[in-house]
């Protein structure tokens, strides 16, 4: 992991003009034309598929995370969302046009309208810093938004690199970045936007939401929380443990929606831990500080938060631990907890670290998750459908996978969103366009003569007479 240049921040007096500048954009409708958004998001594709070695070395710079892991989950993933959109706006844009109801409306039309919401603002965190500040990207321009997005001053590299090559690709009146910390957002969140997507932890959230409140302006937000996965004894062991251990140690554990702690059955516990074990081995071999393919926890700040979290924990070591602060290196670790009353249990980890609780009744995995917050994503491996169902309908969370664990932010048509304390609000694919637009109700009447004028010819008669 090499640190390059220090990253730019944008100049305070700067925020105020790139959000009047992107305003006056869309209110001349320049990015209104289907055209013109097609256009963006095909050069939103060329800044991806011709800088994919400087978008990986700036991601490894980040977090050590090996280039094929940034190809695979953010850029391929990018160029997917940019390509689908162009490929679907037509129908995107169509609107709905719904059945007139009778009897007044017979033979009108009605239409609701897919219009940009307006100037928009994206500020992204740091832990997929490429696809989380340009997947909202791709759905503003689809929807015919303008917009500033905010990339993760933690991720200094990354957003230093798209600094460069925003505006080197996308029209920079109708689209610019922001660069900074604290004192930046707070300018932004001053100004008036006609929609936030914020995500990060929820904490920010809510700054985000009282600062939008000032204005009303409506918000997404994107936000964490601890996502369980549970393995009953009607599990494939074997798949449930490659799923798994993929899932969790991914990105160094700093992913949304990895599994944050496990809740095993009692009597496949040993062979579950035995399994995932081997994998871990299989994965990043005896010494995974030693293997390319592991990332790093972001900073010192997050490397201490962690570890200390291990060190108050009361459970067991069954595997890692091993740490070197000076290259945030933590090994991939599974605890053992005597109870669900632990250091690993207060919040999400965002670690690589996998809490092991165990159970004998499934009601009570469901006891313990509905003691939280509502988390992220939930997770079920068993064959038994009647299990996951009763898991399912006694539980809430942004989204789920039985038998599997992250794939589900995958396909474009899942919308993807947290609920409760995991967030608000949605998008991917059409999700994403829909995010930044708003369906305009509209009446059409071409009819001089109309029965509804006859309601409207007033004066009303005698009150005595009518009743
Ligand atoms: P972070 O520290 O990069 O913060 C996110 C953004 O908020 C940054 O751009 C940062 O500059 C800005 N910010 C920080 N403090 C602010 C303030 N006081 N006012 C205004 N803006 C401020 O990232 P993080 O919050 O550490 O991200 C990790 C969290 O994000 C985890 O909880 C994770 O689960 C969650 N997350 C959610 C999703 C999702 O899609 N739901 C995806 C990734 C991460």
């Amino acid at each position: 992991m090499t640190v390059s240049n220090t990253l730019k921040y944008t100049p305070i007096e700067a925020i105020e003009d790139a959000h009047a500048t992107t305003r006056k954009t869309f209110m001349s409708k320049k990015t209104r034309p289907v055209e013109y958004r097609k256009t963006q998001l095909r050069k939103l594709n060329e800044l991806l598929s011709e800088n994919i070695p400087a978008l990986c070395q700036a991601v490894n710079a980040d977090l050590s995370k090996h280039p094929q892991e940034t190809t695979m989950f953010e850029i391929m993933a990018l160029q997917q969302h940019a390509m689908e959109a162009v490929e679907l706006l037509d129908e995107w844009v169509k609107g709905e046009e719904p059945e007139a109801p009778a009897p007044f409306f017979t033979g009108k039309r009605m239409a609701i309208r897919h219009e940009p919401l307006g100037n928009v603002l994206i500020i992204a965190p740091w832990n997929y810093p490429l696809r989380l500040t340009l997947s909202p990207l791709i759905g503003a321009i689809a929807a015919g938004c303008t917009a500033v997005v905010k990339p993760s001053e933690v991720s200094a590299n990354t957003s230093r690199v798209l600094a460069d090559l925003i505006p080197k690709y996308l029209d920079n009146d109708a689209y610019k970045i922001v660069n900074g910390g604290i004192p930046e957002s707070t300018k932004l969140l001053e100004l008036k936007w006609d929609k936030i997507l914020y995500t990060g932890n929820g904490h920010v959230g809510r700054i985000i939401m009282t600062a939008a409140a000032k204005h009303l302006t409506p918000v997404i937000l994107e936000l964490g929380g601890k996502s369980p996965v549970i393995v009953t004894k009607n599990a494939d062991i074997k798949t449930a443990a490659l799923r798994i251990t993929h899932g969790k140690f991914l990105n160094n554990g700093q992913t949304c929606i990895a599994p944050d702690y496990l809740l095993v059955e009692k009597s496949i516990k040993d062979e579950l831990i035995a399994e995932i074990k081997k994998k871990v081995v299989e994965n990043w071999g005896e010494n995974p500080k030693e293997s390319s393919s592991y990332s790093r926890v972001v900073n010192h700040h997050h490397w201490k938060r962690v570890t200390s979290l291990l060190d108050r924990s009361k459970g067991k070591v069954l595997h890692g631990n091993d740490r070197d602060e000076e290259s945030l290196y933590l090994a991939p670790t599974i605890v053992d907890l005597p109870s669900a009353e632990d250091s690993l249990m207060e919040d999400e980890l965002f670690a690589p670290i996998l809490p092991v609780v165990t159970f004998e009744n499934l009601d009570e995995t469901i006891d313990l998750i509905n003691s939280k917050d509502t988390p992220l994503a939930l997770y079920i491996f068993t064959d038994d459908e009647k299990e996951s169902n009763l898991v399912l309908e006694s539980t809430r969370s942004g989204g789920t996978c039985v038998n599997d664990v992250v794939v589900h932010i995958i396909p474009t048509n899942l919308p993807f969103g947290g609920v409760g304390e995991s967030g608000m609000g949605a998008y991917q694919g059409k999700d994403s366009f829909l995010a930044f637009s708003h369906r305009r109700s509209t009446f059409y009447n071409t009819s001089d003569r109309y029965i509804m004028d006859d309601v409207r010819t007033l004066p009303y008669p005698d009150p005595e007479q009518a009743t």
